[in-house]
């Protein structure tokens, strides 16, 4: 379960409701992951390299399209899956950064550590390692 600010300002914990990735709106799961402005251009930058060229929505609707796309038996959604968790992965260690460290990456470099990634998880797996030319993915 990931606490967010809302959660915890229900129990009490935080008072702040303020997104720290955007600063803009309240943090929610919902806007945290793809509705906040910082996290959609982490994520278009992503779906870019994968060569998947459509907007990207909120929460819900990525989810609704996720759904729909890793039922298809391709290579490209191995590397989707990845892509997502891994964006997702992120995404909470900058949000927890902020908050508890104080310190700030941009999207730029929160990018390019989410690309690296991918194509060092890609490189330890056989069908993926000639695929991954084809993709958009500048290590
Ligand atoms: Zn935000």
């Amino acid at each position: 379960m990931l606490y967010t600010k809302d959660t915890l300002s229900n129990w009490g914990i935080i008072g702040d409701y303020v997104c720290a990735l955007c600063k803009a709106e309240v943090e929610t799961h919902q806007h945290l992951f793809f509705s906040c402005n910082f996290s959609k251009q982490i994520w278009h930058k992503m779906l870019n390299c994968l060569l998947i060229t459509r907007g990207c929505e909120g929460w819900n609707e990525e989810l609704e399209w996720a759904i729909g796309y890793v039922k298809r038996k391709s290579i490209v959604v191995d590397v989707y899956r990845m892509a997502l968790a891994a964006t997702i992965y992120y995404i909470w260690q900058e949000r927890n950064l902020r908050i508890f460290q104080q310190k700030e990456r941009t999207t730029g470099m929160i990018s390019r550590l989410i690309t690296q990634e991918i194509h060092h998880r890609a490189s330890m797996i056989p069908r993926l390692i000639g695929y991954m030319q084809n993709l958009n993915f500048y290590p």
